[in-house]
């Protein structure tokens, strides 16, 4: 079928050319052809087309080594994924995973030839790393307390896996102009940070016909990168079995209307912002048919997507226990026994948060404490730090081609320095991104750190911009970039200035967010 966007080719961006020629999904066939030839016999378009497979080349480009990012939707797995993901990454990726800040997980140092064995072993675990990158639907985020969680309105774990389903391998919307985020949640704590997404299903009741029906509202057209947008919360009313169709509607407005000229600008928050509210409502009622107007939001607050301690679950006698994971750097060993210990005390089910953290479920009374006492709750303590629990960060240079600084031991160390010379009542939420593209959300951070060079003495240096003030929720707002770039080395040091200011000037009561 002819689309759109195919009128004036001249228009289009080097991408586009190189998805009309061959779509992402299909380079899927390439995988064995791609693991015999070697990584020097794979063409420099077939490298940006291996994203649909969820792998990009790893820093530096010439070495051969990827990084493949697995989906985790909503953030739940069960003990035997988590044991094949351990398997992975110790038979081919160094030992190493990482937790990101879509509930998914990376490994680094995969090599073309080990692809065929890591597709077989997720296929057989039922996991899949097909479309966690390129330009398509990618890992659905979601509530990680879904189905435990007391204060929840709708369990939204089916309507999650419905959406992935629909979406996973669907060649309908394996070429759109960038990559396409989605959240649904059914809490009232905004876990989905739905705000920054480019479609988000958040939790609300309608009285239709006398009855309160529960449903979602949506929200469009919301990223972060260097020109970060709120998403625009539309008129309308979606009842759960009208999520699929929805999400498709505005996917469907994203494929063919979504710009695709300068990659930078192809992201939906710019046709959303363009077009506005109404226009966009218009465009989407005409491919779902007609949708009642919004009803009453649900949305209480926002958690920041952490859930450290011991709390009781919706289930009488159960709790879950969120435990921080420093970095969210895990071993294979750490993932092996994290799927242990949710065995042997929980129902072996672990969940990933959007801030790099595990949480266990289904821990019944009598397990909590000899839980509490495990060995690696020593380290991946559900009892952190105010700075070290608080904190999240990208890949960064180590393997990222677009980072400017180093991001996880520079954390570590600012972090470590922070709690042992600054004292809070309140945690204080601190993210660094080693670049404008934001992958560690600093614009939603009470403290953001962006990874910048500053030119001293005809040296280029590693520093940060310093970003305050960013929240989600009911008030959100994108945190404001203060003047100037402080040395990456001083960082720590200016933080703790400015808090130690902080404390001597708040007012009563007054927290730093
Ligand atoms: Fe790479 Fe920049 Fe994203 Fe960090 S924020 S992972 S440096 S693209």
């Amino acid at each position: 079928m002819k689309r759109p966007w195919t009128k004036d080719l001249s228009k289009l961006n080097k991408m586009e050319l190189i998805k009309l020629q061959k779509d992402g999904l299909t380079i899927l066939d390439d995988i064995e052809r791609f693991a015999t030839a070697g990584f020097a016999g794979i063409r420099a378009e077939d490298i940006e087309l291996l994203k649909w497979a969820g792998v990009y080349v790893q820093k530096p480009r010439t070495d051969g080594y990827f990084m493949m990012r697995v989906k985790i939707p909503g953030g739940i797995m069960n003990a035997g994924q988590a044991r094949t993901l351990a398997a992975i990454a110790r038979d081919y990726g160094r030992s190493e995973l990482q937790l990101t800040t879509r509930q998914a997980v990376q490994f680094h140092w995969i090599r073309v030839e080990n692809l065929p064995d890591i597709f077989t072993r997720l296929t057989a675990a039922g996991l899949s790393s097909v479309e966690a990158c390129g330009d398509c639907p990618r890992t659905v985020v979601g509530n990680p307390l879904a189905g435990i969680d007391p204060d929840e309105v709708i369990d939204a774990r089916p309507l999650v896996e419905k959406v992935t389903r629909f979406f996973q391998g669907n060649p309908e919307f394996s070429n759109l102009p960038r990559k396409f985020k989605i959240s649904i949640s059914g809490s009232v704590d905004n876990p989905g940070h739905a705000e920054i997404n480019d479609v988000a299903f958040t939790p609300a009741v309608k009285e239709i016909d006398g009855e309160q029906l529960i449903g979602f509202h949506v929200m469009v057209g919301g990223g972060l990168a260097a020109k970060p947008h709120m998403a625009v919360k539309l008129d309308i009313f979606v009842r759960p079995e009208e999520v699929v169709k929805v999400a498709a509607a505005v996917a469907t407005i994203f494929r063919d209307f979504g710009y695709r000229e300068q990659r930078f600008h192809a992201r939906l928050k710019f046709l959303v912002a363009d077009w506005g509210e109404a226009r966009f409502r218009s465009e989407l009622l005409k491919l779902t048919g007609p949708l009642p107007t919004r009803g009453k939001d649900l949305t209480r607050g926002w958690n920041g997507g952490y859930y450290y301690g011991v709390h009781p679950q919706k289930q009488t006698g159960l709790h879950y226990v969120g435990l921080a994971v420093p970095g969210g750097l895990l071993t294979a060993a750490d993932m092996e026994e994290l799927a242990e210990l949710a065995v042997r005390y929980g129902d072996g089910s672990l969940r990933t948060t959007n801030t790099q953290n595990v949480i266990l479920a289904n821990i019944a009374d009598n397990k909590v404490a000899a839980l509490l006492d495990e060995d690696l709750l020593k380290r991946f303590t559900p009892f952190p730090q105010s700075f070290a629990g608080y904190a999240v960060t990208c890949t960064g240079n180590t393997f990222c081609n677009l980072a400017t600084v180093e991001t996880k031991r520079r954390l570590t160390s600012i972090v470590e320095y922070l709690d042992k010379h600054v004292k809070l009542d309140t945690p204080v939420r601190l993210h660094l991104s080693g670049c404008p593209n934001a992958c560690g959300h600093h614009q939603i951070a009470d403290i953001g750190l962006q990874g910048t060079l500053l030119n001293i003495d005809g040296k280029a240096i590693e520093a940060f911009e310093l970003w305050l003030g960013g929240a989600l929720g009911p008030g959100a707002a994108f945190a404001t970039k203060l003047e100037g770039r402080i040395p990456a080395g001083e960082a720590a040091k200016a933080i703790e200035q400015l808090l130690n200011f902080f404390q001597v000037n708040k007012g009563e009561g007054e927290t730093f967010a």
